[in-house]
């Protein structure tokens, strides 16, 4: 397999399980280090910020540089610091959240002086805290979305993701948002912005074939697609478009 600058890999489904590491994820991190390779990681989940990531990898034997860890959160207030640094903040999300926002300094604001919408998953959700964000955006701050996921992956199963919160403010206002989160090509190019990359020394590997694999397709990036996750290869070969590899395990990229 061709060798690369920067490996970027999915979390969860990928690197671990919920709480539960994936050894081989694990061991192949660690023989990349020692060739002297720091991967990138990179989630959808934008509960937490490069701090919780690094913690939660660190219980997991994983020694990740913090720079290198993208969530929805960090790459959301990395966006608005770019994009909207003098606008008043409004976010619709968890501690993660808010955390990414402050280490930007960006200025985050009520809901009655809003310009700007910020929503991630926000598993506190009731009627009115949904209500309130709906008419944030109804009263014209710009919408923007953490990530689009429909489910997320719990201790049991599937919970509802953020992607199922934002259809329904979407539908509710008639607007749709600008989403950040895999599929989208925004982490990926703060990846290469921050390393100085070309496409071609750069790869993304997930299971999940909606959001890693699309992701590296659409920014025309080579593509591991790795079992046991969301998607099977069985799946992934019906589509239009196929990953660069399939692997079984991760060992078998190195
Ligand atoms: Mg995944």
């Amino acid at each position: 397999m061709k060798q690369y600058r920067a490996y970027c890999f999915d979390l969860d489904g990928t690197v671990y399980k919920g709480t539960e590491v994936i050894e081989v994820a694990a061991e192949t991190i660690r023989c990349l280090q020692q060739k002297g390779i720091e991967p990138y990681f990179i989630t959808n989940n934008a509960s937490v910020n490069r701090e919780d990531v690094e913690k939660k990898l660190a219980k997991m034997g994983i020694t990740a540089v913090r720079e290198r860890i993208y969530t929805t959160a960090v790459a959301s207030a990395l966006y608005c610091a770019e994009h909207h640094a003098s606008s008043r903040i409004y976010l619709y999300g968890e501690e993660g959240l808010r955390k990414a926002f402050a280490e930007q300094n960006l200025h985050v604001v009520g809901p009655e002086e809003a310009d700007v919408a910020v929503v991630g998953i926000n598993r506190n959700s009731t009627y009115e805290s949904l209500s309130e964000v709906m008419n944030v955006i109804r009263n014209g701050a710009t919408f923007i979305a953490t990530n689009s996921d429909k489910i997320i992956p719990t201790a049991t199963g599937f919970g509802v993701g953020n992607g199922s919160f934002i259809r329904l403010l979407a539908h509710a206002t008639g607007i749709e948002p600008l989403y950040i989160g895999k599929p989208e090509s925004t982490m990926l190019e703060l990846v290469r912005e921050s390393g100085g990359y070309t496409k071609d020394e750069m790869v993304m590997i997930g299971d999940n074939y909606d959001t890693d694999i699309l992701c590296g397709i659409r920014y025309e990036i080579d593509t591991i697609h790795v079992a046991g996750g969301v998607h099977s290869k069985e799946q992934i070969q019906e589509r239009e478009l196929q990953p660069t590899y399939f692997v079984n395990t991760l060992t078998e990229i190195i």
